[in-house]
């Protein structure tokens, strides 16, 4: 289809959409402005009514919550609107910190998914850093968007106008879009919940406002009968998922020390709520609440994963996703974002595309920055050794720095580089490791290891 007629498609199913919302479901402070467009997404899953289906995927895939097996490594690509001079925006280490915080919540509930930065476009216009909801911020991921990934948009401000009320909605997913936007300031989950949307998820608090054909019951054995069909409540309204407990908008339910304060409230069968505030999908009134998903949720999100049509690229379960693409530790491109190695620590690292410019030239990541710590006063010998098993038609530049960038070491390698040099310093100080790949030709990516001794 013509590319402006599927936009122009999009924005009126988000007039259907605006027209069937309520008034009443807006908050001042939104967490996330993510509607089920019309309800049709969750209408044919096939868990709906019958969560049975999920357990017996986790089953089917050998799932075990006790190993932090990664299934599924799943590029994002970031669009980063910043002001026409560059002066506001987002930093590398802010970046990166958004990075850390979404792979932490993947690796302690043993997700199976590990996410990581295919690419960077900064794009300098000062009116973008207010998108509107409905319109601009939709419009913005249909003219800028790429294919693989999951193409995430930050902004400083995402406004929302409803019948004159003005409102701001921390993040979003665009279901129609397949777009994450979330602000600047998002919280530590506030990736991993949209990027939850993404893999299928829904609030656990959804139609906690509406009738017994549509709200979750809090009872767990309640059950539903219907001409041809018959199944537990909890399993079909509401998110749909068994073992999230039913819950009211927990945005001003929830005390300083996440416990539930709506035990009074009711649902329409009059059973009192006994709602958990941790769940990573929900809007409790303090976000640092937020530190789980369950099984049916991990379970909803792997399934999503296997069906999406970029899983095959994504999958770990295929050895040769497995070479070059992923590294970890990005972004580390510039002394401000270097990353920590520890000592005894190996890491791998790759050089790979980063990002294009507004005249469609492409960048490749020709520099990772490393730092490591010292943390006394005596003399150390420090050892660090750097091999790659590709074939090199110009060497690595390796230049070790201290604090103020004054240079230490500079030398050069093309397969195996073994540096050891003395430290003298009476202060806990920090140096820093530039790797540097200035003659990268286009589409080929170099990958290393790197390790660190202290003595
Ligand atoms: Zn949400």
């Amino acid at each position: 289809m013509n590319k402006n007629i599927y936009g122009i498609l999009i924005v009126l199913g988000f007039f259907v959409s605006i027209s069937l919302q309520t008034k009443a479901q807006f908050l001042d402070d939104e967490f996330c402005g993510n509607k089920e467009v019309l309800n049709l997404y969750i209408r044919k899953k096939p868990w709906k009514g019958a969560n049975s289906f999920l357990y017996n995927y986790l089953k089917e895939i050998n799932y075990s919550n006790k190993i932090d097996s990664v299934r599924y490594r799943v590029p994002l690509k970031f669009w980063i609107y910043q002001s026409n001079d560059a002066s506001i925006g987002i930093a590398d280490s802010t970046l990166k910190r958004l990075m850390n915080e979404l792979n932490y919540y993947q690796r302690q509930n043993k997700t199976g998914f590990r996410y990581y930065i295919s690419a960077v476009e900064r794009i300098n216009k000062t009116k973008r850093l207010k998108l509107g909801y409905f319109l601009e911020a939709p419009w913005q991921t249909i003219i800028h968007k790429d294919k693989g990934c999951i193409n995430v948009y930050l902004t400083k401000t995402i406004k929302k106008r409803v019948l004159g009320d003005k409102y701001i909605v921390r993040g979003t997913f665009n279901t129609l879009t397949n777009a994450v936007i979330i602000q600047y300031n998002t919280s530590s989950t506030g990736l991993s919940h949209e990027i939850g949307h993404y893999f299928g998820l829904l609030h656990p608090h959804r139609n906690y406002n509406k009738g017994k054909a549509k709200q979750e019951s809090v009872s767990r054995t309640r059950t539903f009968k219907r001409l041809f069909k018959k199944g537990l409540i909890c399993e079909k309204n509401g998110d749909g998922l068994a073992d999230t407990p039913a819950e009211p908008k927990l945005s001003h339910l929830v005390d300083n020390d996440c416990n539930f304060i709506g035990n009074s409230l009711k649902d329409r069968w009059g059973d009192n709520y006994q709602s958990q505030t941790n769940n990573i999908m929900s809007y409790p009134t303090h976000y640092r609440c937020r530190k789980i998903f369950t099984e049916g949720q991990k379970a909803v999100m792997l399934y999503s994963a296997s069906q999406n049509k970029f899983s095959s690229s994504w999958t770990t379960a295929i050895a040769q996703n497995n070479v070059y693409k992923f590294d970890r530790y990005e972004p580390d491109d510039s002394f401000e974002s270097a990353g920590e190695i520890k000592a005894n620590e190996i890491q791998s690292h790759t050089f790979h595309k980063l990002f294009k410019d507004e005249n469609n030239n492409i960048f490749y990541d020709m520099e990772d920055w490393l730092y490591f710590t010292i943390e006394n006063a005596k003399e150390k010998t420090v050892n660090i050794s750097i091999i790659t098993k590709d074939t090199l038609k110009t060497p690595l530049k390796i230049q070790i720095l201290d604090e103020n960038r004054n240079i230490i070491q500079n030398t050069k390698f093309k397969d195996k580089l073994m540096l050891h040099f003395n430290i003298n310093t009476n202060n806990k100080s920090t140096y820093f490791i530039l790797i540097e790949n200035k003659n990268i030709p286009v589409n080929q990516a170099y990958s290393y290891q790197v390790s660190l001794r202290l003595k």
